[in-house]
C-alpha cells in the first residue's frame, strides 16, 4: 500500500488473490517466496502518455493514455483497452493484475496486461472517436506486437474503436500484422464468436457450476447487470439454455421485463443506435424502467454481474440472498465487493470470480491469434465448441484445485491458486528477470 498510494482498486485485487495463498506454503514453498509475490505485484512496464486530439468544434482535447504490461511469464502481454472517464492508473493496474491469473487459467500461452484512457466515447461523433483512436495508437504502437503486447476491447472499446486503432497501427508500421489486436471485425482478421465470447463463456461456466448441484438454467429467473457487450451475449446464451433474463441495467438505471428481455430490441438499442436503456421500456409493453435503486433488489435465482467493478456491494448481496439467489457468476471484472463475496461464500451460494467465469473472452482472443497465425478462419460452430470446452476445462481446474487445497466447492480458492501456481512456476523457471 505504501508503495502504491491511493490505488484502492489495485489493492483490492491484490488482497483478493493474496488471501488465498496460504495453502501453497506447505506444498510449493518455492512459489510462496516473497520475491515471487513482490515481482508478481510489480508490473514489468507501465506506460502513461498524452493523447491530444481535435474535437468537431475545433477545440484541442487532451486525454491520458495507459498501458500496464503486467506479466509476460506465460506469453505476450494480453488484455483489453478501456475508454471511460473513470480510468486511472489504479483501475488499469487492478485489471492488469487480474488478467495475469485469468489468462493463466485459460491454459493458453498469454501473459497479462491492460490499458485504456479517460476518454469518454459516449456522445462523441464517429470522426471524434476516430481522431482520438488514431492519436492514442500513434503513441501506443511502439509498445505493441504479436509477440510483445496484444490489446483487445473492454468498456467503451468495441468493433468501431478497434477498427480505428488497427487502421492506424497498420498505417504507421506499414505491416498488416493481424495478430497485434484481437476483437477485430470478421472482414479484417477477426474470429467468429469473439463478440459473443465473454457473455457466452460466463453462462457456460455458470452451467457447469449448476450441474455440480444437479441444476440447470431451465426455468430459472436471471438478472444480468449492464447492457454492453458482455451483458447482451450473456442474455442470449441464458435464453438459449432455457432461462429467462428478467432485468438488466446501464449507468442510468435498470429495466425489469418479467416476460423475458426482448434481445432484438436490446441489441438494436445498444449495438445499433447506441441509445439509453430507458428507451427499452418505452418500446416494450409491460417493461418498467427504474432510474433509482438497485437491479439486485429484483428477485431472481441467478445473478450475472456484467457491468463494472464494485457494482454489487454488501447490501445488494444481502438482498439477493433474501430473495433466494442460488448462483452468482461474474461476467465483469471484480463486480462484487469483498464483503459481498464473503457473504456469498458463507451462505454457500455458488459464486464464481470473474477471473474464472469471464475468461472466455480472452480465451477466444487467443483462438483469434491462432487463426491469424495460420491464416485460417474457423466456423462459428467449431469456435463456439472450443469456447465451451475451454470454459469446462477452467471449471474443472478450479474445482480440482479447490479440492486439492482443502476447500472443495470454493471457486475463489480454486481460481486463485490454479492461476497463481501456473504463473509462479513459469517465473521460477525463467529466473530473476
Ligand atoms: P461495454 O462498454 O460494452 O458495456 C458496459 C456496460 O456496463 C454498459 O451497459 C454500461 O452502461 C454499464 N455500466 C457501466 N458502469 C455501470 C454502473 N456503474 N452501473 C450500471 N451499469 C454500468 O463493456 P463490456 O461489456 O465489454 O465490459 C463489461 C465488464 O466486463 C467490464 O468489467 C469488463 O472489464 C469486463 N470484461 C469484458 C470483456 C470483453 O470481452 N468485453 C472480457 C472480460 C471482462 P452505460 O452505457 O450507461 O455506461
Amino acid at each position: 500500500i505504501a508503495r502504491n498510494p491511493g490505488e484502492a482498486e489495485f489493492h483490492q485485487a491484490v488482497f483478493e488473490v493474496m488471501q488465498s495463498l496460504s495453502p501453497i506454503i506447505g506444498k510449493f514453498p518455492a512459489f510462496a517466496q516473497w520475491s515471487i509475490i513482490k515481482r508478481l505485484c510489480e508490473p514489468e512496464r507501465q506506460i502513461i502518455f498524452r493523447v491530444p486530439w481535435v474535437a468537431d468544434n475545433g477545440e484541442i482535447q487532451i486525454n491520458r493514455g495507459f498501458r500496464v504490461e503486467f506479466n509476460s511469464a506465460l506469453g505476450p502481454f494480453k488484455g483489453g483497452l478501456r475508454f471511460h472517464p473513470s480510468v486511472n492508473l489504479s483501475i488499469i493496474k487492478f485489471l492488469g493484475f487480474e488478467q495475469v491469473f485469468k489468462n493463466a487459467l485459460t491454459g493458453m500461452p498469454i501473459g497479462g496486461g491492460k490499458g485504456g484512457s479517460d476518454f469518454d466515447p459516449k456522445g462523441r461523433s464517429d470522426g471524434e472517436v476516430m481522431r482520438f483512436c488514431q492519436s492514442f495508437m500513434t503513441e501506443l504502437y511502439r509498445h505493441l506486437g504479436e509477440y510483445t503486447d496484444v490489446p483487445a476491447g473492454d468498456i467503451g472499446v468495441g468493433g468501431r474503436e478497434l477498427g480505428y486503432l488497427f487502421g492506424q497501427y497498420k498505417r504507421i508500421t506499414n505491416r498488416y500484422e493481424s495478430g497485434v489486436l484481437t476483437g477485430k471485425g470478421l472482414s479484417w482478421g477477426g474470429s467468429k464468436v469473439r463478440t459473443e465470447a465473454t457473455g457466452y463463456g460466463t453462462v457456460f461456466f455458470a452451467q457447469q457450476m449448476l450441474a455440480t448441484r444437479g441444476e440447470s438454467f431451465e426455468g430459472k429467473k436471471v438478472l444480468v447487470s449492464g447492457s454492453g457487450n458482455v451483458a447482451i451475449y450473456a442474455v442470449e446464451k441464458v435464453h438459449q439454455l432455457g432461462g429467462t433474463v428478467i432485468g438488466c441495467s446501464d449507468s442510468n438505471g435498470y429495466i425489469v421485463d418479467e416476460a423475458g428481455l426482448d434481445l432484438d430490441l436490446l441489441k438494436d438499442l445498444k449495438e445499433v443506435r447506441r441509445a439509453r436503456l430507458s428507451e427499452y421500456a418505452e418500446a416494450r409493453p409491460g417493461a418498467r424502467h427504474i432510474a433509482d435503486g438497485s437491479l439486485w433488489d429484483v428477485p431472481c435465482q441467478i445473478a450475472l454481474p456484467c457491468a463494472t467493478h464494485n457494482e454489487l456491494p454488501l447490501d445488494a448481496a444481502k438482498s439477493l440472498l433474501d430473495n433466494g439467489v442460488q448462483l452468482v457468476a461474474e461476467g465483469a471484472n471484480m463486480p462484487c465487493t469483498p464483503e459481498a463475496i464473503d457473504l456469498f461464500r458463507e451462505a454457500s451460494v455458488l459464486y464464481a470470480p470473474g477471473k474464472a467465469s469471464n475468461a472466455g473472452g480472452v480465451a477466444t482472443s487467443a483462438l483469434e491469434m491462432q487463426q491469424n497465425a495460420s491464416r485460417d478462419a474457423w466456423s462459428f460452430e467449431d469456435t463456439e465448441a472450443r469456447l465451451e470446452q475451454i470454459m469446462s476445462d477452467i471449471h474443472t481446474r478450479c474445482v480440482e484445485t479447490a479440492a486439492e487445497f482443502g476447500a472443495p466447492g470454493d471457486y475463489v480458492t480454486g481460481a486463485n491458486l490454479a492461476g497463481y501456481i501456473k504463473v509462479a512456476d513459469a517465473m521460477v523457471a525463467l529466473g530473476v528477470i
